[in-house]
């Protein structure tokens, strides 16, 4: 589209953050006007009447798993699911194949993300060499590549070895970068299946102790707080993470944190079913997890909601629940089950939602043209949502190539209704528009 005359949009009677309804004018990629009786000849009009406006939603933890993986998902088919869950901006994580280590194969993720289009994808680099854990990853060339690099995590495995960690914190603070863990003690962890509980008691699957998140994290704000650098902690699951990370942030240490749909609304009841679907790292914790998860999310300990959106192929989840896949796809049911488990239950209006979905993963990811409010100037970033739909998740329906949704067969509210990025429709009538 570059070059060409963007076309307007008059969007007639959105409800910005479900407050009072207004029109939005958006023209070359940003909200030119706001206003009751907006007109402006050539514009396409688009009826938003009862619908809420939000800025576009910006996901810090995504498995795009191209390159390498294309049988699971690819950057065109995860960014136009990203797009229908009401993404504008998603960071791609690094455990491709080969892995996002360097500022070649950073520029490459990026560089297909701008060619499908459905919606920014910022690459994250990986903080060890082949997330082997042994040295330091090119965090400096990654950061100064066109993908401007600032996250940089071995999700999916922890930097269990401290003085790396350290490393790692020191070397990212001159690009005010962060370094984002996922933490799971490597030994407290071997062979777990389940949450270590009840649970696992009764169905006799291996245990995953909260321990072993949690003493990562205790490890990590204490490192983070001693050469003065930033820390964020992926998908917080347990009361005693949620405990951690209010101690630390009252220190005013530099320690952000994300939680993802799947632990604020699912136990670890489900695995009794031995069903793959609900398997994931981290685990899916107790009733009391998630309580503590809501609790946190509302009053701003944990900053955000991250997907974890996590693709596997059939063959790779339809197996005996030891020998399947850890992970969920997340990213076109994480707006509505947001809803479910935050706004329904009175713990976050439509405001904290957008915060916790937008503004603050725009923040932590330092994307500075995404998270804005619905106002004149902003880009014109903006989802389109209907809180009154209700609907059973079907995942045949979904724009990802894997299926595995904890979520399918559920009863879910609301509707992603449009999606625009930079004043450019990307989803348009709850479809993919382009
Ligand atoms: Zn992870």
């Amino acid at each position: 589209m570059t070059g060409a005359a963007r076309q307007s949009w008059l969007i007639r009677g959105a409800r910005p953050l479900a407050g009072p309804a207004t029109d939005l004018l958006v023209t070359d990629g940003v909200i030119a006007e706001t206003g009751s009786g907006l007109s402006a000849p050539g514009a396409q009009l688009l009826d938003a009447t009862g619908l809420t406006a939000l800025p576009g939603l910006v996901d810090l933890h995504t498995h795009l798993r191209e390159p390498g993986r294309e049988d699971a998902e690819t950057v065109a088919t995860g960014t136009a699911a990203a797009a229908l869950g009401g993404y504008t901006a998603v960071h791609a994580m690094a455990n491709t194949d080969p892995v996002t280590d360097t500022a070649g194969v950073a520029e490459q993720v990026w560089r297909l993300g701008r060619e499908a289009g459905h919606c920014d994808v910022q690459p994250v680099g990986a903080v060890t060499a082949g997330l082997q854990g042994s040295r330091l990853a090119e965090l400096g060339a990654m950061a100064d590549s066109a993908a401007r690099v600032r996250v940089f995590s071995d999700d999916g495995r922890c930097v269990s070895d401290a003085v790396l960690m350290r490393r790692a914190l020191e070397y990212v603070k001159a690009f005010n970068g962060v370094i984002a863990q996922h933490a799971q003690e490597p030994r407290l962890t071997e062979g777990a299946q389940v949450n270590e509980g009840e649970v696992s008691g009764v169905i006799g699957l291996a245990g995953w102790p909260a321990v072993a998140e949690e003493a990562i994290i205790a490890r990590d704000c204490l490192l983070a707080a001693h050469v003065g650098s930033a820390l964020h902690v992926c998908h917080v699951s347990t009361a005693g993470s949620v405990e951690i990370i209010r101690w630390a942030k009252s220190k005013g240490w530099r320690v952000t944190a994300e939680v993802t749909p799947h632990h604020l609304l699912l136990t670890d009841a489900l695995a009794a079913s031995y069903d793959p679907v609900y398997k994931v790292n981290p685990p899916l914790r107790t009733q009391a997890d998630v309580d503590a998860l809501r609790a946190a999310l509302a009053d701003g300990t944990i900053d955000c909601v991250a997907t974890d959106h996590a693709p596997h192929p059939a063959e790779d989840k339809d197996a005996e629940w030891q020998a399947a896949a850890f992970g969920m796809t997340g990213l076109e049911t994480a707006l509505r089950v947001v809803h479910a488990a935050m706004v329904e239950t009175g713990h976050l209006d439509w405001a904290g939602v957008a915060d916790r979905m937008s503004a603050r993963p725009a923040a932590i990811g330092r994307l500075e043209r995404h998270g804005r409010a619905i106002a004149q100037g902003s880009p014109a970033n903006i989802v389109l949502y209907d809180p009154a739909a209700r609907s059973v998740v079907d995942p045949a329906l979904h724009a990802s190539l894997s299926r595995n949704t904890p979520f399918a067969g559920m009863e879910l509210p609301g509707q992603v209704v449009a999606t625009f990025l930079r004043g450019e429709p990307t989803v348009l009538d709850g479809k993919l528009a382009r």
